[in-house]
């Protein structure tokens, strides 16, 4: 950073192509925190556009889609390149690449997190001064420790009335069990925060309000009435990176100085072990304090080649790992997918490993398909720019490959990898949906088709037996975003049922089963005969196919028939029509006939295979049980508590914060329609709730018959 307001850019003509100066860092916030804005002055600072955007005109550069504009959500992430230099500490004067994939922070969206999580290397949280971390954050902040994710954190909107810095780091100890320390102090508070204290430089940054950018501050000495707790906060900072760093330590309790590259390079060390989160004040919106954060991300997020070599398996199932490396075989995974209107798909993708050139063709091993990427690009918000080549650890979109999925990896072909996709939650809520003209049926599909193309957690069925189409997603809200965007974008105005539960099934037990398929009837016969072994899977693991076929008992080409119709089997259980979940099904033996074996023949007898082994295998009905966190003031608590028990609630814990109790709850998504009027009037209109899935259960028992029995009056399942 400079004093001078002078900020040097790596335009793509000198983008660092050196990993270590790379940054593929996630903005992570709770809605209305600031993320947008925050994005948007990271961008003005470092030279990708000119103008400051305000948010609430609609004009940030981060919200593409209209819609996400007028619901003042970030609904859809993107990867967003820009370049930042550092004046001070141990990587200063070099270019650095900053990727900023933007993180939804709606938790309806959980996909959209999940998904930008697996491909960044480090994050910012952003929490506001005023309300410090707020119920979404903590969920975000959560799937970032399972995903082992280096952070820091952003104290933001300093200037609101009530603000009060370490208070909200104070709620980053408290509510999210985060070691976090103050990187910088906040000079004044509210519409006096002018300056933030730099604790490593032990200088203070007062910004210069006469400059209209906002951007230029001075080094001072730090104010008299703040000497002691600056030297507080520094001791403490130091203690805390002692634990990461002997020589640090060795130092610290020697009493010696500690030079300020020593310190970064130490906080950098504690920063990756994960287990110590700095933070920032400041104030986007004033624009104060993003400069400091932006040379936190270079001096303190981790780069590609600190982190672990990603996973992957080849064909057989036999664990690989793709390394950062150059001059390797091209290895990455298309995380995002998104419809340009001027350049038609874009695939957003994370080179892991290799080089990658405008032209190469890059194997899917979901499709078996090759196809030409041509050509390559990096995304500077809304403008895109052309490049030639893109390098390990980098992020950029590629044009040219049409048949692919989000989740899928795209690596050379000799290599013979697939990368660990991300995993993606069940839909929790299904309704269906009808155009409301005829002829617009097929373009509603079409669009549909799309739209689940890119995103994994939203899923199309079409009920066999009423003709309905079916669409399944994670709330109410993410299915009226998918129709609200099927109007927006491809025209089409649809109505939507009543919102139903999206059951699954699984089974208790393991089992074996038999599905035989044979007709002898005249002309041509068929014979296809399959044996399985069926298991239960840990919760979460999704479906496992083996195939134990020895000696030919069933020959090579219709093994993949034979999992298919198992897999068209599953797609219905035998307790109420729903999908299977978390099972294992190994292939064990069968036969065929000569003549009258076909692929036909073994799908069925998959099918058949599969249902025998499901009604022996103590099948059971689950149901979606959501993550509910209730907000009230104390005297409404006990209604409340009522009202979630009667719901099939189970309290998790209550906890004052302030003046206000919070419960935690898991509830059954069945109990949970209606509840916000519910919760509304009990309370006079006082409490407050947010909601998640979470996981899948067994339902009791006594209300699968009603399920049952309502499920086939109304067929709407998926
Ligand atoms: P997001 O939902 O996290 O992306 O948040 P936005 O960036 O859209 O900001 C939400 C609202 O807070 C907008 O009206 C912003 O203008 C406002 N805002 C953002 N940063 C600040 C800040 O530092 N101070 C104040 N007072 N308002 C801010």
């Amino acid at each position: 950073m400079s004093e001078d307001g002078q900020f040097s850019s790596a335009n793509s003509a000198d983008r660092p192509t050196v990993l270590e100066h790379t940054r593929n860092i996630g903005i992570a916030a709770h809605i209305d925190a600031g993320k947008t804005t925050c994005t948007e002055r990271v961008l003005f600072y470092s030279g990708v556009v000119h103008k400051i955007g305000e948010v609430h005109e609609g004009a940030a550069v981060m919200d593409w889609m209209e819609q996400e504009r007028e619901r003042g959500i970030t609904i859809t992430s993107a990867a967003i390149s820009c370049g930042w230099t550092t004046k001070d500490g141990p990587f200063s004067g070099i270019d650095h690449r900053i990727n900023i994939i933007d993180t939804p922070g709606h938790v309806d969206f959980t996909a959209e997190v999940e998904r930008s999580l697996r491909v960044l290397d480090g994050a910012v949280g952003v929490f506001t001064s005023v309300e410090g971390v707020q119920p979404q954050s903590e969920t975000v902040w959560r799937q970032m420790d399972k995903y082992n994710v280096p952070r820091l954190g952003f104290i933001n909107k300093m200037d609101r009335m009530g603000s009060d810095f370490l208070n909200a780091v104070q709620t980053m100890r408290d509510k999210l069990g985060a070691n976090a320390h103050p990187l910088y102090l906040a000079i004044g508070a509210e519409d006096q925060f002018n300056g933030l204290i730099d604790l490593v430089k032990m200088k203070a940054c007062i910004y210069d309000e006469s400059d209209e950018s906002g951007v230029k501050f001075d080094y001072a000495d730090i104010p008299a009435d703040q000497t002691d707790q600056a030297a507080e906060y520094r001791e403490a900072l130091i203690e805390a990176v002692s634990d990461f760093d002997d020589d640090i330590a060795e130092k610290y309790l020697g009493g010696e100085d500690i030079s300020e590259d020593e310190l970064k390079l130490g906080i950098r060390k504690a920063t990756l072990s994960l287990k110590f989160v700095g933070v920032i004040p400041g104030s986007a919106f004033k624009n104060k304090g993003v400069q400091m954060l932006m040379d936190a991300v270079v001096d303190y997020l981790p780069n590609p080649l600190d982190l672990p070599p990603m996973k992957g398996e080849d064909v057989d199932g036999v664990e690989k790992l793709v390394n950062p490396d150059d001059s390797a075989k091209v290895a990455g995974l298309a995380f995002k997918l998104m419809t340009d209107p001027y350049v038609g798909k874009l695939v957003f993708y994370r080179l892991y490993q290799g080089t990658l050139k405008k032209g190469t063709a890059l194997y899917n091993p979901r499709t078996r398909k090759t196809e030409r990427v041509s050509r390559l690009m990096i995304m500077k918000a809304d403008a895109r720019e052309d490049i030639e080549v893109a390098y390990s650890g980098d992020i950029c979109a590629l044009i040219g490959v049409k048949d692919v999925v989000t989740g899928d990896t795209l690596a050379d072909r000799d290599l013979d990898i697939r990368l660990e996709p991300p995993s993606f939650p069940e839909p929790v809520i299904s309704m269906s949906i009808e155009p409301a003209t005829k002829a617009d049926q097929e373009k509603m599909s079409t669009g549909l088709q799309r739209l689940a193309e890119e995103d994994p957690t939203f899923t199309l069925t079409t009920n066999e037996e009423t003709g309905q189409t079916i669409i399944a997603g994670m709330g109410e809200l993410h299915l009226d975003i998918i129709r609200d965007r099927l109007f927006r974008e491809f025209k089409v105005e649809a109505s939507a049922g009543k919102p139903q539960i999206a059951y699954r099934e699984t089974m208790l037990s393991s089992s074996d089963g038999e599905g035989k398929f044979i007709r002898q009837s005249g002309g041509r016969g068929q014979y296809g005969h399959a044996v399985i072994k069926l298991e239960p899977q840990e919760k979460g693991k999704g479906v496992e196919l083996e195939n134990k076929i020895v000696g030919g008992a069933i020959p090579k080409e219709f093994i993949k028939p034979t999992f298919d119709g198992i897999k068209e089997a599953a797609l219905g259980g035998v307790v109420a029509g729903y999908p299977v979940i978390d099972f294992k099904v190994t292939l064990v033996d069968g036969s065929f006939h000569d003549v009258d074996s076909s692929e036909m023949a073994f799908k069925m007898a998959g099918i058949f295979a599969f249902k025998d082994a499901m009604q022996k295998a103590s099948p059971i009905l689950l149901e979606p049980i959501m993550k509910v966190e209730v907000s009230t003031p104390d005297e409404y608590q006990g209604e409340l508590m009522g009202d979630l028990n009667r719901r099939r609630g189970q309290i998790q814990g209550m906890e004052a914060r302030g003046n206000v109790c919070v419960i935690d709850a898991f509830v059954p998504l069945e109990n949970m329609f209606g509840y916000s009027t519910d919760m509304r009037s009990l309370s006079s209109g006082r409490a407050d709730y947010s909601m998640t899935p979470s996981h899948f259960e067994q339902v009791p028992q006594s209300l699968v018959e009603g399920i049952v029995e309502t499920s086939s009056r109304e067929p709407a399942r998926t």
